[in-house]
């Protein structure tokens, strides 16, 4: 019973975690709202993130996959491009989902208020009513009280400050919007966003500069499995530069002309249709008016959280991009259910040993626990099972053979540590590697395990009995 209050849960942000939270709340007995400033539910995963990505990169796969076909004997023609009906697809997708969570939500009895949310005291929130698709203000104005609230107002793409304010310097929501088909296209940022995109772009017939300040692309994975990537995926690049910045940039009629120093830079700036920035993501903790409920907010914008996701503030509770890496949409409803559920007494806590990442190019590489180069650093004695995808019967098949799987295990204690995997759909073959990690599995549980043949799958288990010494099957 809310009591003096409007409602038991007042979640603000309606994303990954916010709508995961919400729902768990109401289906554990409690009067939930749930507060949005955009007329749609799903936040940025939904809306211009995981999912039209993904609705692009589909059609990007089945057109590469295509133009190899010929050395197979099967010959296509050359793809005709209609770009108002590729965004529709991707709209009717994103449309589905976001169309079904609105369907859950009142299902469960959560009332969603539509309107931008910000602290006034540790128990009212006050809501500025927004309409349209966007987020337009009224004026209109209205405070609600609770008795608890999950924080899960997420992040927003960083901005270089010296970029042009110009319709061909986008971020990742921008390029979703696919208005055009550049030639020539910079990606800002050699992450898993700004990769994605490139794929997309490049399919669709630009060719690519990618500028990164470290030393390699896809930080975060493991150097061999990002080299199967490159090697692949070169063709699409006329400059992959590391060790370098972008230093300026500059409107002008025939492009944005760049500028770049580093190890690797041009020396001559470079002229782009179109430039993605994809240099990370800073979440919303300053802009909610957290220090009215005394919510401590860290100077880069996170909110610091416990086990349970509780702040400092203890019936106010903080999930997703907003606490911080990774920014993931499945560490986000994880974390959504914990804070759900310790909000109602249960003694649920985030403790999950690992959290899975991967980057849906193509091919398609995935990792989860620690990796090789951790595993170096650490000075952490491992056993490795490395099962090239060239001994893959359906790899083969697929006349897709270039990828591999690799497992780590304790050296010791034989048990699985981390695993790798680069190949087309290694993002759906990932999920076993963190079960088995999760489950404290070794060589021999995972080995042993039957896997159906022929399948990507299988070279999990080749991988689990290579690392045992068991494996007969590979050279
Ligand atoms: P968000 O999704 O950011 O949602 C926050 C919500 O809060 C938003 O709807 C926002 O409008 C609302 N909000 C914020 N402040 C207020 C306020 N004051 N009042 C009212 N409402 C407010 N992750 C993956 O796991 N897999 C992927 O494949 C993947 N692909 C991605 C691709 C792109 C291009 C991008 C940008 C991200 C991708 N991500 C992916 C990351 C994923 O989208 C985020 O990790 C996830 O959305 C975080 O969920 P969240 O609930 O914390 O916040």
């Amino acid at each position: 019973p809310s009591g003096q209050y409007d409602c038991d849960m007042l979640v603000l942000g309606a994303g990954p975690g916010g709508y995961s939270a919400a729902f768990r709340a109401a289906d554990l007995g409690m009067k939930t709202i749930l507060v949005e400033r955009y007329a749609s539910l799903g936040g940025v995963c939904l809306n211009v993130g995981c999912i039209p990505s993904k609705a692009l990169l589909h059609v990007a796969a089945v057109m590469d996959e295509v133009s190899h076909m010929d050395t197979l004997g099967i010959t296509f023609g050359k793809p005709q491009v209609d770009l108002d009906k590729l965004r529709a697809h991707k709209t009717k997708v994103v449309g589905k989902l976001t169309g079904g969570l609105a369907a859950m939500a009142k299902m469960r009895k959560v009332t969603i208020v539509r309107g931008y949310g910000s602290f006034v005291d540790p128990h009212t929130i006050e809501v500025e009513e927004t309409t349209g698709t966007g987020q337009d203000k009224t004026g209109t104005k209205k405070k609600i009280s609770f008795r608890n609230c999950i924080i899960a107002a997420g992040s927003q793409a960083v901005r270089l400050p010296f970029m042009p304010d110009d319709p061909r310097v986008v971020d990742s929501t921008g390029a979703l919007e696919l208005r055009g088909q550049p030639k020539k296209m910079l990606i800002l940022g050699g992450g898993i966003i700004g990769l994605e995109m490139g794929t997309v772009y490049s399919t669709l017939g630009a060719r690519l500069d990618v500028v990164e300040m470290l030393d390699g692309l896809m930080q975060g994975a493991d150097r061999d499995l990002v080299r199967v990537w490159q090697k692949m995926n070169t063709p699409r690049f006329d400059n992959i530069m590391l060790k370098t910045k972008t230093v300026g940039a500059e409107a002008t009629k025939d492009g944005i002309l760049v500028k770049f120093e580093g190890e690797q830079a041009p020396k001559e700036p470079q002229l782009y249709d179109l430039v993605l920035q994809a240099v990370g993501r800073s979440p919303n903790g300053k802009k909610i008016g957290a220090e009215k409920a005394g919510v401590t907010v860290s100077d880069r914008g996170f909110i610091p959280v416990d086990i349970q996701m509780r702040t400092n503030v203890p019936h106010i509770f903080a999930i997703g991009d907003i606490v911080g890496q990774p920014m993931l949409a499945h560490k986000a409803v994880h974390e959504a259910h914990v804070a759900a559920e310790a909000a109602m007494g249960e003694k649920s806590a985030f403790n999950a040993r690992v959290i899975p990442s991967v980057a849906y190019t193509d091919p398609e590489v995935a990792w989860v626990g620690l990796t090789e180069d951790q595993a170096k650093a650490q000075g952490i004695a491992i056993k490795k099972g490395h099962f090239p995808w060239t001994a893959s019967g359906r790899a083969i098949a697929n006349t897709r053979d270039e990828g591999f799987t690799k497992l780590l295990f304790d050296a010791e204690t034989h048990r699985i540590l981390g695993g790798g995997i680069v190949g087309t759909h290694a993002g759906d073959m990932i999920g076993e590697v963190a079960l088995a990690i999760e489950m404290g599995a070794d060589e021999i549980d995972i080995g042993k395990t039957i896997h159906p043949h022929p399948t990507l799958g299988e070279s999990i288990g080749m991988a689990a009995e290579i690392a045992h010494g068991t494996c007969t099957d590979v050279p």
